[in-house]
């Protein structure tokens, strides 16, 4: 059960589970459902940004240098890895 339906109950949940405030998305910490962990190497990384574009969950982010993960946000699906032309982030078991 989410957190959000914790907190509502399933009486206050809204039909058809229908999203009625914008930006609920933050309150769904993802992350915990990871069983693998993207570790970007600094080293290689080029600072292209494809994985900031392919995450679905928007958990790669921008930071002046560079990117960083969001470890509260990224399920730990591996598109980043894949999609890494230089092959800078390696998956590693939780
Ligand atoms: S895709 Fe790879 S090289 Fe490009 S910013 Fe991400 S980690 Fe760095
Ligand atoms: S593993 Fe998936 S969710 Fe996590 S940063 Fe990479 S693309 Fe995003």
């Amino acid at each position: 059960m989410s957190a959000v339906e914790k907190r509502l109950g399933w009486r206050k949940v809204p039909p058809g589970g229908a999203i009625s405030e914008a930006g609920s998305s933050a309150l769904y910490k993802t992350g915990t459902w990871r069983s693998f962990r993207p570790v970007i190497d600094e080293a290689k990384c080029t600072k292209c940004l494809i994985c900031w574009i392919y995450c679905p969950d928007m958990a790669v982010r921008r930071i002046n240098d560079g990117v960083e993960i969001d470890y509260e946000y990224c399920k730990g699906c591996g598109i980043c890895a894949t999609e890494c032309p230089v092959k800078a982030i390696r998956m590693e078991e939780e």
